[in-house]
């Protein structure tokens, strides 16, 4: 192992090598500190070779290897389960082009998302997926991840924003899917690339859809007596045929924990939820759907509505929401986020349960959630150094995600599998659904060095604890 580490040292350099114990610690969690794994050594590359050259090492010594951006995932998927070497991409961090007349940019995997917007935004342009987190997260993890965020319910995931890729395959080949000009011709592999969560290859560059910027944004808060209350607000301004550019709820645990923290915003804490309503588009019709979602909110029990005066204001009110998960920490040293998808209709009845199981477990739940796309984020803050705790949180998390199941749903909207859910894949596919993404995998990656121990369950699955039984060969991008 030494003298694999020394290869890759001679490869991107001694100062570009971290392995020693207290600078490893740093890389045991991601996002979720229920699970951790350290690795053998942290590579910081700064090419695209040079990541093939250390893929190639690793899979030559069938060592696993695993790619990772900022490491603000929230389901294990950068952590060094089964040891090996993490390949970081913060390093790869340039904005190499940007094309305004056919909007889109080409991007290093370590650019950071919010950093995009902000170099696009006097061209009128931005990049629409904006996960909270897109002050640290980077968009090879985005792409990894298919992630979302709260303006997911009209401009899609980051699947919808991705027109090319540039990977290293498992195998060390760097091989290009897509092109600029969108359109795909045959199998889709660019989309199956798209929320592989690390498992296929690692993304060294990401061609991405520009958007023009809105003419007017308007920005709203309603103030609800409860989450039930303005979940029907959510149904009802869905149903009267608007489609806002995000509707994002946040219950009265997570108003008080903000408006207690740094990210506080001037929201009531006496309020049971608030609902946050965006619109955007041209001016007149912007109005016009202001009043509207007003009028609908106020019917649904609403006890007021704040209109963003400004963009300050507006600022104010997003940086509360986005800021939510972070003013957490002040209930608990830690927090798991946890992430289902439900029919919309389901949301008043589903929450109203949420709630019963968090009780019945004596767990200290909140909820702020992408509420417009049904993407709940039931969040358990707990302290995992006392053990029975533990086991009711991770009790009572099995328990939302079956009834998420149960009511239609899927047990994520946008954080992954990796760790967190694989045992829970059997929810919602078959023993031979999962055979057969295996087989996909096995294409790319058939001695599983490439992120292994994601995904795919363990214990109920067992090709995946024995890959080479199948005796599939790469299938070559020539
Ligand atoms: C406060 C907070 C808020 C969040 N809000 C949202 C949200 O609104 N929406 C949302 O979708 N997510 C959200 N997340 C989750 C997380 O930020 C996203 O999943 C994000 O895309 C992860 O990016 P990252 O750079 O941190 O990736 P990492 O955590 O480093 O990695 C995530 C996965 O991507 C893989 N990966 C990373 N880089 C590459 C690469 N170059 N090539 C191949 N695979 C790679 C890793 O192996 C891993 O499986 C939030 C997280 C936090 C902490």
């Amino acid at each position: 192992m030494k003298e694999l580490v020394n290869k890759i040292e001679t490869i991107v350099g001694p100062e570009n090598v971290l392995a020693n114990d207290s600078d490893l610690l740093a890389y045991e969690f991601d996002g979720l500190t229920l699970f951790s794994g350290c690795p053998l050594a942290v590579a910081l590359p700064k090419t695209t070779k040079e990541i093939s050259s250390i893929v190639r090492l690793c899979r030559e010594a069938s060592v696993p290897f695993v790619p990772r951006g900022a490491g603000t995932g929230l389901s294990g998927g950068a952590v060094a389960i089964e040891g090996g070497i993490v390949i970081e991409c913060q390093r790869m961090n340039q904005i190499l082009k940007i094309d305004e007349a056919d909007r889109y940019a080409v991007v290093q995997p370590g650019v950071v998302n919010a950093e995009l917007s902000d170099a696009v935004g006097h061209l009128g342009l931005f990049y629409a997926p904006d996960p909270s987190s897109q002050q640290a997260c980077t968009i090879g993890g985005n792409v990894a991840e298919n992630s979302g965020g709260p303006h997911t319910l009209k401009y899609g995931t980051t699947t919808n924003h991705v027109l090319e890729l540039e990977l290293v395959l498992p195998d060390g080949e760097i091989v290009r899917l897509g092109c600029p000009a969108g359109g795909s011709v045959g199998f889709d592999f660019l989309g199956a690339m798209v929320g592989s969560e690390g498992t296929l290859g690692i993304v060294t560059e990401v061609t991405v859809r520009l958007t023009p910027l809105p003419e007017k944004i308007e920005t709203l808060l309603g103030v609800f007596p409860d989450i039930v209350s303005a979940c029907r607000a959510v149904g009802e301004i869905l149903r009267s045929g608007l489609t806002p550019a995000s509707l994002e709820i946040s219950d009265q645990r997570t108003i008080r924990a903000v408006e207690s923290s740094v990210y506080a915003a001037g929201i009531p804490t006496d309020a049971g939820a608030v609902l946050l309503i965006e619109l955007d588009g041209l001016k007149e019709a912007v109005e016009r759907q202001a009043d509207r979602v007003s009028e609908i909110a106020m019917g649904c029990g609403a006890s007021r509505i704040e209109v963003a005066k400004d963009e300050a204001e507006r600022q104010r009110f997003w940086r509360a929401r986005k800021g939510a998960f972070g003013a957490m920490g002040r209930l608990a040293p830690d927090l798991f986020v946890h992430d289902a998808v439900v029919p919309r209709k389901h949301l008043p009845e589903i929450l109203r349960k949420i709630c019963e199981i968090a009780d019945h477990y004596g767990i200290t739940l909140s909820n702020v959630f992408h509420a417009g796309d049904g993407n709940l984020h039931p969040n358990i803050s707990f302290d995992r150094r006392d053990p029975e705790e533990l086991k009711r949180v991770i009790a009572a998390g099995e328990e939302i995600l079956r009834l998420c199941v149960d009511a239609g749903g899927v047990i994520t909207g946008e954080h992954g599998i990796g760790v967190e859910k694989k045992e829970y894949l059997h929810l919602v596919f078959s023993e031979s659904d999962l055979a057969t993404m295996s087989l996909l995998r096995d294409v790319f990656d058939p001695g599983r060095v490439c992120n292994p121990g994601k995904i795919f369950p363990t214990t109920r699955f067992c090709t995946e604890a024995n890959p080479k039984a199948r005796g599939y060969d790469r299938v070559p991008f020539s």
